[in-house]
């Protein structure tokens, strides 16, 4: 099934204060991300497990769309973002990517001087003992707000 426009359009719009479209999409901001293991929808049609969240500036509104219909059609940028968080969810002890690592900070889930160490050292193959526990502490913490599992 293709990302449906229209059917996006139809979702976001009364979730606007714009009824025009390229007007409606500048109101909204990213403000979570998510891989789910089990399937999810995205507004459009599309069968989706990377969820990002948005929240209206104008009205408060939230809604959540599926990340190519974020980049593609809300115009925010994710780049590696998911693929970065999936790198870290499957070892807690790899680098970040610098998508992940400036939108962990944007969205709240890192505190600054996490921030700083994590770009300073994302290219480092070796840390020492204390800097890779503390990475790992806060890759951890990442996942835990981001990535949701199965109950099951
Ligand atoms: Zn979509």
């Amino acid at each position: 099934m293709q990302h449906n426009f229209e059917r996006l359009s139809e979702h976001i719009l009364p979730l606007s204060n714009s009824d025009n479209f390229h007007v409606a999409k500048n109101e909204w901001k990213l403000v979570g991300v998510e891989i789910q293991e089990d399937w999810d929808n995205c507004p459009c049609g599309q069968a989706i497990k990377e969820l990002c969240y948005i929240q209206n500036q104008l009205n408060g509104n939230k809604t959540h769309v599926g990340n190519v219909c974020v980049n593609q059609f809300i115009g925010i940028a994710t780049g590696n973002l998911f693929a970065g968080l999936k790198r870290i969810a499957s070892d807690n002890s790899a680098n970040a990517n610098e998508d992940l690592i400036l939108h962990a900070y944007q969205l709240g889930y890192i505190y600054e001087n996490e921030y700083h160490f994590l770009m300073q050292t994302r290219r480092k193959r070796k840390l020492s003992d204390k800097q890779m526990t503390w990475k790992q502490k806060i890759n951890l913490r990442i996942v835990n707000q981001t990535v949701v599992r199965k109950n099951t």
